[in-house]
């Protein structure tokens, strides 16, 4: 697709998709062009991302790269960079729709990238924020291990322990289609039968 960048300085971008969807990879790869290019770029990741050792980004395929985890959006404030790219999104809080806008402005190329849904397919509401507020947007989907086709959904396998913010691994979650999720979803309500 051709893109017309803006030619007075900064524009946010939005990767969003479910989870296995390569969104990490596809923040690194952004990245890694902007740094051949001699920008200089800083990775930021939430507080509460305790997954990986806090000055890395690791995505499920193994990839690292530098990574600062931010402990307060002041720092995000005071940083020296062209272009920001800021993992799982979604943990943010809420302030981080303006200090993006504020940096931005200032003429910084923000990429963030997160999910859009939380395993109940509610929008997480920050990056719903953030995708109206955008220039760029793109939507990934994973392969549905249900039936091959595109997977929007991070199916939660055990939804009995509801809660939101869970940062998950391959153990507790499944991209799967609409189809597949409803189908898994009406399995896990019937009640089981007795033997
Ligand atoms: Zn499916």
């Amino acid at each position: 697709m051709m893109r017309t960048v803006p030619q007075r300085g900064g524009w946010l971008e939005v990767i969003c998709g479910p989870m296995f969807s390569g969104k990490s990879e596809e923040l690194m790869r952004r990245l890694t062009r902007a740094e051949i290019a001699g920008q200089r770029i800083e990775i930021l990741r939430p507080p509460r991302d305790t997954r990986h050792a806090s000055d890395e980004l690791i995505t499920h395929s193994g990839r690292r790269m530098r990574a600062r985890r931010i402990e307060s959006l002041d720092q995000i404030s005071r940083l020296d960079a062209a272009v920001l790219g800021l993992d799982e999104i979604q943990f943010f809080d809420p302030g981080i729709v303006e200090v993006i806008d504020e940096r931005v402005s200032q003429g910084v190329r923000v990429i963030c990238c997160g999910l859009d849904m939380d395993y109940r397919r509610q929008a997480w509401p920050v990056v719903a924020t953030l995708l109206a507020r955008a220039e760029f947007i793109d939507k990934l989907q994973s392969v549905c291990l249900g039936c091959g086709g595109p997977a929007t959904i991070s199916h939660r396998i055990d939804p009995s322990q509801a809660q939101q913010v869970q940062i998950g691994a391959q153990e507790t979650y499944r991209a799967l289609c609409r189809r597949c999720s409803d189908d898994e979803a009406a399995v896990n309500a019937r009640p089981l039968a007795p033997t």
